[in-house]
């Protein structure tokens, strides 16, 4: 599904991703961990075509697809989810608002007609029961006031609506409480299934309780140094990284 083949970047002049190769395929939980200003965010901002960064090898394949022209908004049609990627208030538009406009304009891109509004409606009703909403928080402005868990929450209700093929969580160091963690936790483990795939970049292995990956890379200065199963997330829960630095020097 997802396919990135010996992947650089660069941001001013500076090299961060320094030869990255990742293969997901659909039904796949994947986990990428790695020390702080390892490159983790700045892989996840590619992947979803943040333009800041400047890709100066390799490439990113979707089903087949080079992305690597696609401006951000072009590979959300597509399919690509990332957490986060639009965090701003608009104050006036409510988050159900928000979520149909979105889902019309991917259809459109995709050749297809507006949802009708009935089944918008029923899609609503299914997805917020899924992941235990409250009505009433459906109404509210986007983002406006809304605390840490409201976010996560308005962002995983965001990813079961638009139901992309990777979805990329960047779970950034800041302010995961028990709450969001389980939000999140849930929200991905009800939403996963055979056609999707899910990247969850985190420096909890706490969350890798909740979310059991298939496969956890470890990212450290630019490139994957390390591959395996879900254990892996536990070792390195007890040993750090510097044992992976040993190993990669000896
Ligand atoms: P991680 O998410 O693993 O903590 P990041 O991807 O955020 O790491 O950052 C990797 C490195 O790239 C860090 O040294 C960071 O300072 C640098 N970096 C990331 N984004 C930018 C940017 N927009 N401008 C300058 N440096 C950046
Ligand atoms: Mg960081
Ligand atoms: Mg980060």
């Amino acid at each position: 599904m997802l396919k990135i083949s010996n992947l650089h970047a660069s941001v001013e002049d500076k090299e961060i991703l320094k030869g990255i190769n990742l293969e997901i395929k659909a039904g796949e939980v994947h986990a990428i961990m790695g020390p702080n200003g390892a490159g983790k965010s700045t892989l996840s901002s590619i992947i979803a075509g943040n333009e800041t960064y400047e890709v100066t090898d390799g490439e990113i394949v979707l089903d087949g697809e080079d992305l690597s022209e696609l401006a951000p908004e072009e590979r959300a049609h597509k399919g690509v989810f990332l957490s986060f990627q639009y965090p701003v208030e608009i104050p006036g538009v409510s988050v159900t608002n928000f979520i149909k406009t979105a889902i019309n304009e991917k259809r459109k891109a995709n050749g297809q007609t507006e949802m009708p509004a009935n089944e918008m409606l029923k899609m609503i009703r299914e997805k917020s029961e899924l992941l235990e909403m409250d009505r009433k928080f459906l109404s509210r402005s986007l983002n406006e006031g809304f605390s840490g868990g409201e976010k996560k929450r308005n962002e995983i209700f965001q990813m079961a609506m638009l139901e992309p093929k990777i979805a990329i969580l960047d779970e950034t160091d800041s302010g995961l409480d028990i709450d969001a963690l389980r939000i999140v936790a849930n929200g991905v483990n009800k939403l996963k299934n055979e056609n999707n795939a899910v990247l969850v970049i985190t420096h909890y292995q706490r969350l890798l309780d909740y979310i059991i990956p298939d496969f956890v890379h470890v990212l450290m200065d630019g490139k994957i140094v390390k591959t395996g199963g879900a254990d892996l997330a536990l070792e390195l829960e007890e040993k750090g990284y510097d044992w992976i630095k040993q190993e990669q020097e000896a």
